[in-house]
């Protein structure tokens, strides 16, 4: 009793597996081969975009696309129809959008590809569809993946009036082989600044003004051995060799031997109401949007605002020897934020 029923198991067995074998083999046959792999740089409607293009001699190429909360930068295709092929089951993308394109046999019977963002895949980040053979270009059906470029992490720019036709000269303190102050953890002054006038600089121009930099690297304006009158001098020169510009602001962080020091303060030249005005609105959106204590509008003798012949202020964003403030200067997000206050300022100088 007992061996007939082992063989009886053992036969009903053998039978299942050679007719489930029998519909793998006859599927397999059907199966495309996936043959063509090829990428590029292109563009779809003015934004940047990568192409990956995967194909296979098949009149269609059925697919479906998945994308898995845990593996959150990537992008699944599997395609019913077909199998790896010829392709590699790793392939390597030169792209900062993409790193790694996986090719990979299914038990049941189909390829996946698991296409390894650079960064979190989002709906409307990516685009999947099939194009057809085209025996001119002599590319066989495809599979087409396009990968958005996000439009690069703008600025926010809320609150900034246009300043169309506008010329205004931004000082990015110190550079070079004068670092600045320098904070506790080594942030230097001449890199802060130098960061904060680049955003600035690209707040303004995108608000349609012209901008003139005396400085965008980290250098010395004059040279490495000038005296500070020469190099001051040399950042006014920047300022006064285009004709029409109409303000000068020039940016720096503050430092103290205390590092309790902190807090926010703009100058301008005694003399000048205009300067006055600049420096106070300045000041107000400063503190608005940088959060520190308000040590107030204040005239000072500096040489550039002193010698700047068209209405100048300089602005102590915060203090690179306190040790929050060193934090907060460093940090890109609080970088924007200081820019587009000080654009909103210059935007609310010309009365917008
Ligand atoms: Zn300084």
């Amino acid at each position: 009793m007992k061996s007939f029923l082992v063989r009886c198991f053992l036969l009903t067995a053998l039978v299942v597996l050679s007719v489930s074998s029998l519909a793998t083999a006859a599927r397999a046959n059907n199966l495309a081969e996936l043959s063509y792999f090829q990428t590029k740089e292109t563009k779809v409607a003015g934004q940047d975009v990568f192409r990956i293009e995967i194909g296979a001699k098949a009149d269609e190429l059925k697919y479906a696309v998945s994308t898995k909360p845990y593996f959150a930068r990537q992008i699944i295709v599997d395609i019913n129809n077909a199998r790896q092929g010829k392709l590699r089951s790793s392939i390597n993308l030169k792209s900062e959008l993409a790193r790694r394109v996986n090719i990979q046999d299914m038990p049941d019977g189909h390829a996946q590809i698991r296409i390894t963002c650079n960064q979190d895949v989002e709906e409307g980040s990516y685009k999947v569809y099939t194009l057809p053979a085209d025996r001119k270009q002599g590319t066989p059906t495809r599979i087409v993946i396009d990968i958005m470029k996000e439009a690069a992490p703008s600025v926010s720019t809320s609150g900034v009036g246009s300043v169309k036709g506008h010329k205004i000269a931004i000082d990015p303190g110190h550079g070079g082989s004068d670092s600045g102050a320098v904070g506790p953890r080594g942030v230097t002054e001449k890199s802060v600044t130098l960061a904060v006038s680049q955003k600035v600089r690209s707040i303004l121009e995108g608000s349609g003004a012209r901008v003139i930099m005396t400085r965008d690297t980290d250098r010395d304006v004059y040279g490495v051995n000038a005296t500070d009158k020469q190099e001051l001098q040399a950042r006014v020169d920047v300022g006064t060799r285009e004709p029409g510009v109409e303000i000068f602001v020039s940016i720096h962080c503050n430092a103290f031997s205390n590092s309790e020091a902190s807090g926010t303060e703009t100058y301008y030249y005694a003399s000048s109401a205009q300067g006055k005005k600049l420096a106070t609105l300045l000041n107000e959106e400063l503190i608005k949007a940088g959060g520190r204590t308000n040590r107030g509008v204040k005239t000072a003798n500096f040489y550039v605002i002193r010698h700047s012949p068209m209405p100048a202020s300089l602005v102590e964003l915060a203090f690179v020897t306190n040790y929050e403030e060193e934090r907060l200067l460093s940090d890109p997000q609080y970088q924007d934020r200081l820019a587009t206050a000080i654009a909103r300022a210059i935007s609310r100088y010309f009365g917008q």
